[in-house]
């Protein structure tokens, strides 16, 4: 359709982001840099590679995925169709990209991959602290590792990244199993002709799930449901002797790391495609938002996408809450150099000084407007470190006129020199 019609009609720009979505700048902005720039690190050291797949997909990638049911299918997706010929959709999380970029590309042929994503993720929601629209999520999957250590791992990799962010003795990880399928759908069963004697009693969105995915009324935050919940039955009963052994390893693989967990039987994590392994780390300081980083295990999800059966585990973490919490120092912007052109003559000097100095690896802003003295003043505001001034008197005697702002002491250093990027901080 013509934007033209839109473009007549609107009296003015709304200068305004819309609901849910948000501007990062500042220290905003260099905390959530600081995050993922964490997590890519710790990621790397276990291997994990970075990988980028498109914001936009077809639909179609997450419906079959996250299960019809899920709140994210029914409630949260942006999804459109283009150009009145495909659906495409805004990602809502990134598991299914990266599973549906391992069979474009031919990764399945060389498994295990190990990735590491770093992105934007889009949910429909009512926003509030730690919700938003669009957010950023830090994520790691590994595929084609079947076996508990890979669990082990992959819960480790999330504990690391976590206390590197100071978060040590501030979160607990909550850990569950989901069994395998067998054990799964004997205690789905169960679930169903327990909440279907309580039906009258559940919320609407549980009588909901009761006939599409009973496993998620376990997860529902309803005051009205949570009685019922306490009281149905448990999945331990229900868990045949191969995924009991499957789970006694995965914790006995987090007690030889000393990584302490809570059991919590209720945890059956929000999208559908899970089985044994779930795992969330949460915090109490972000109120209803408490949870940081979620993950599990999902062997059955390529399969159900259409691709090949292949076993996976991986956490997602929220960028936007981890930024939230002050358990690490907001990064410092490097305190820059100005370098300050006084008549006209200099500024060709100035220019070729700031270029060498920055490619020696130094911050520097040029500041060529202006009466000195405000000059001075905005580059104290700017938290610069040195005035490197150069005018007329100084290219006459080959010499820059240095001044550190906060002992306001002056020195001069060689033009020659610093235009090969040689500096020398004194104060
Ligand atoms: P919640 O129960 O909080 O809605 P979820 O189960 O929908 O979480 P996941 O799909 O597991 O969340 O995503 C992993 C992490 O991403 C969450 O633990 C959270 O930290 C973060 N996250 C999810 N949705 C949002 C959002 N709308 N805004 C900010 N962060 C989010
Ligand atoms: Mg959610």
């Amino acid at each position: 359709k013509s934007l033209e019609p839109l473009m007549s009609a609107t009296p003015a720009v709304k200068l305004q982001p819309v609901r849910g979505m948000r501007d990062l700048f500042g220290a905003e902005q260099r905390r959530h840099a600081a995050v993922r720039e964490t997590a890519r690190q710790v990621a790397l050291s276990y291997g994990f590679a970075e990988i980028e797949t498109p914001v936009l997909e077809f639909t179609e990638v997450f419906l079959r995925t996250l299960g019809d049911s899920s709140d994210v299918v029914t409630k949260e997706i942006y999804a459109f169709r283009d150009q009145g010929e495909v659906d495409l959709c805004l990602r809502p999380e990134n598991t299914a990209s990266v599973m549906r970029a391992l069979v474009s590309n031919g990764l399945t042929q060389a498994l295990p991959q190990r990735l590491f994503y770093a992105g934007p993720m889009f949910r429909r929601e009512r926003p509030q602290k730690g919700r938003y629209r669009q957010f950023s999520q830090v994520g790691v999957e590994l595929i084609g590792a079947p076996e508990p250590l890979a669990d082990v791992e992959v819960i480790a990799c999330g504990q690391d990244f976590l206390s590197r962010l100071g978060l040590d003795g501030q979160l607990r990880l909550e850990i569950n199993t989901l069994g395998d399928s067998a054990s799964r759908s004997a205690y789905r069963a169960a679930l169903v002709e327990y909440f279907s004697q309580h039906r009258a009693a559940l919320s609407p969105e549980s009588q909901t799930r009761l006939t599409q995915n009973p496993l998620r009324i376990l997860d529902s935050k309803q005051e009205a449901d949570r009685a019922l919940i306490a009281e149905a039955p448990r999945f331990d009963a229900y868990l045949n002797p191969a995924s009991e052994a499957f789970f006694a390893q995965v914790c006995s693989g987090l007690d030889a790391l000393g990584i302490a967990y809570q059991r919590n039987p209720y945890l059956v994590r929000g999208l559908d495609y899970y089985n044994h392994t779930a795992f969330e780390f949460i915090s109490d300081n972000l109120g209803a938002q408490g949870t940081v980083l979620a993950g599990g295990r999902y062997d059955g999800l390529l399969e159900t996408m259409g691709g090949p059966s292949i076993a996976g585990i991986g956490w997602a973490s929220g960028v936007d809450r981890l930024a939230l919490l002050d358990s690490f120092a907001t990064p410092a912007t490097p305190k820059p150099l100005v370098v300050m052109p006084l008549d006209a003559e200099a500024e060709a000097e100035a220019l070729r000084v700031a270029r060498a100095l920055r490619q020696a690896g130094q911050t520097v802003l040029l500041s060529s407007q202006g009466k000195l003295a405000k000059r001075l003043k905005l580059a104290n505001r700017l938290d610069a470190s040195h005035a490197i001034m150069i005018g007329s008197e100084e290219l006459a005697r080959g010499d820059a006129s240095v001044k550190a702002l906060a002992s306001g002491t002056q020195s001069q250093q060689r033009l020659d020199l610093l235009k090969k990027g040689v500096w020398h901080g004194a104060a």
